[in-house]
């Protein structure tokens, strides 16, 4: 999923203060997850921006929905009427969700009120890890499904780097070392000769470095 986490409030009040009537759109599926920008997380922004504002006297009418996915043309739809009855849309969604908002609506102003941070999993409740770099070109099948790309502070294809002490990495004391784990992994199922291939400089061509990507399936377009 899209991890992200709610902007502070003060820089959220700075970038709707010139509005009279503010729709907070929520998004239902990552952003809820992991309790940044679901239903619950929309009610308590708009409760928190609502008192905020009369306390400073501001006049500000704050209106809130929440959709399923507003990376979805199908979902999004149904926030058009609450958008057009308002002046500027917080999206609560990742940002390709803000972005999807500013182009089925290129006339409604619209803010993001997350700053999405990775591609992760829930590890533990309320304990979110980054997993994957969304490269391109997947090469979990070599290292036991452990993502040294995204997980190895050096991002070694063929680690470790020797500097690992009791399976934590050197360069940060909060972090696992990948390639312990994924040693760990491969010895569990019986594919530790996998490390006897070297594996060639990752082309970076097919991820973001290689500039924005886009994928076609033809098979689905009507
Ligand atoms: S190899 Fe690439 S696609 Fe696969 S998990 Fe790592 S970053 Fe993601
Ligand atoms: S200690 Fe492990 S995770 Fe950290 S940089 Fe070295 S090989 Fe990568």
């Amino acid at each position: 999923m899209i991890v992200g986490e709610q902007k502070p409030i003060e820089e959220i009040k700075k970038m709707v203060a010139p509005y009279k009537k503010l729709l907070i759109l929520g998004c239902g599926t990552c952003v809820k997850t992991c309790f940044a920008g679901g239903e619950d997380e929309t009610a308590a922004l708009a409760s928190a921006l609502r008192m905020a504002f009369r306390t400073e006297g501001v006049s500000i009418e704050i209106d809130e929905q929440t959709v399923e996915r507003q990376c979805e043309n199908e979902f999004i739809q149904e926030a058009a009427k609450k958008i057009g009855e308002n002046d500027a849309v917080l999206s609560l969604a990742c940002g390709a969700g803000v972005q999807a908002m500013a182009r089925r609506f290129p006339k409604e102003p619209v803010y993001p009120g997350l700053n999405t941070t990775f591609i992760g999993v829930q590890e533990s409740h309320g304990v979110f890890t980054e997993e994957c770099s969304g490269c391109g070109n997947c090469e979990l099948g070599n290292f036991g499904g452990i993502c040294p790309v995204t997980r190895c502070s050096k991002k070694l294809l063929n680690g470790p780097c020797g500097g690992s002490q009791k399976g934590i990495c050197e360069v940060d004391a909060n972090t696992e070392c990948a390639w312990q784990l994924i040693i760990d992994r491969l010895k569990t199922l019986g594919q530790l000769n996998n490390l006897r291939t070297y594996i060639p400089p990752k082309n970076w061509k097919t991820s973001n470095s290689g500039g924005p990507r886009k994928l076609v399936r033809e098979d689905h377009i009507i």
